[in-house]
């Protein structure tokens, strides 16, 4: 009658290979306080893809740092490029299951969890919030003159993939066909992903209302603690954060990020009372 449904599949954090896009210059700017937070209790499984060496930032992840070499430019090429090697990095291990964020996301891996042990890894799954409330429309180059419609999981709200789909996406994904594939109907990476899933693969993605990103009001999220998913907007014009009360002053943590994770793990050293006690 409530609650979410029973696991189908018991998974650990070992099973999850989280991918975080960065770029040189948000290194300080914004992965320094996902390393702060959620990273720093998963550090073990999560990889991040950015476009420039950084020697601190390489003495905290070691390997889990991947410099790709993609260029640090924001046009449909370069990101692209990042997701190419991030959907190839995870090809290459054994996890079940490839999650992707931003570096404006906070990633709730406990509840991560809780959400993919209700689907087994080797059937088709897709999951994620979509952009638009309609299916996107791409004209495919060359080729049919047709359009095709499907819906894709926006990346600024994280999405995650199982291993048995991301195998059948490898003829479109592996090996720099990712990239060719997003020119093929000239769209950033996250439309290319549901183009692969839904237009060539006839698979569906699954929204989940647990997935959120900065394009929504933020304010207006409750039950903090069972999202997967959360981002920020610090523009001066346009904040856009979620609500936590606490003892940190908007000052102090501008994002809310510090405050949620105090909230899931009061026991954090420099989490201040009343959080830890
Ligand atoms: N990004 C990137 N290269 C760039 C600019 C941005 O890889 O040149 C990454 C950035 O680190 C983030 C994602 O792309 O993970 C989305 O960037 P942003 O949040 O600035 O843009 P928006 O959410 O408005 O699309
Ligand atoms: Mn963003």
């Amino acid at each position: 009658s409530s609650g979410p449904p029973p696991p189908v599949e018991h998974l650990s954090p070992a099973d999850l290979f989280i991918a975080v896009k960065t770029t040189g210059r948000y290194h300080r700017q914004r992965l320094q306080l996902l390393l702060d937070t959620w990273i720093s209790r998963n550090m073990q499984q999560t990889y991040v893809f950015t476009d420039g060496e950084d020697k601190e930032l390489r003495k905290r992840m070691g390997a889990n740092l991947i410099n790709t070499n993609c260029s640090a430019a924001h046009n449909r090429q370069a990101l692209s490029c990042k997701m190419a090697l991030e959907y190839d990095t995870f090809i290459k291990t054994d996890k079940k299951w490839f999650c992707h964020v931003d570096d404006d996301n906070y990633l709730n891996v406990g509840s991560l969890l809780k959400l993919l042990s209700q689907y087994t890894h080797t059937q088709d799954v897709y999951i994620g919030r979509p952009s638009l409330e309609r299916p996107i429309e791409a004209t495919e180059r060359l080729g049919s003159t047709e359009t095709v419609r499907f819906w894709f999981a926006t990346g600024g709200a994280g999405f995650c993939l199982s291993r048995g789909l991301a195998l059948k996406m490898k003829p479109w994904a592996s090996d720099g066909t990712f990239m060719a594939t997003a020119e093929h109907i000239r769209l950033p990476d996250d439309c290319t992903v549901g183009y692969i899933v839904e237009a060539l693969l006839g698979a569906s993605l699954i929204r989940s209302a647990l997935f959120h990103s900065h394009l929504e009001n933020l304010g207006l999220v409750s039950d903090i603690h069972n999202q997967v998913t959360l981002s920020y907007s610090t523009a001066e014009n346009n904040r856009n954060t979620v609500n936590v009360k606490g003892p940190l002053s908007v000052n102090e943590d501008p994002t809310r990020f510090r405050s949620v994770h105090c909230l899931l793990y009061p026991d954090t050293a420099w989490c201040p009372s009343p959080w830890r006690l």
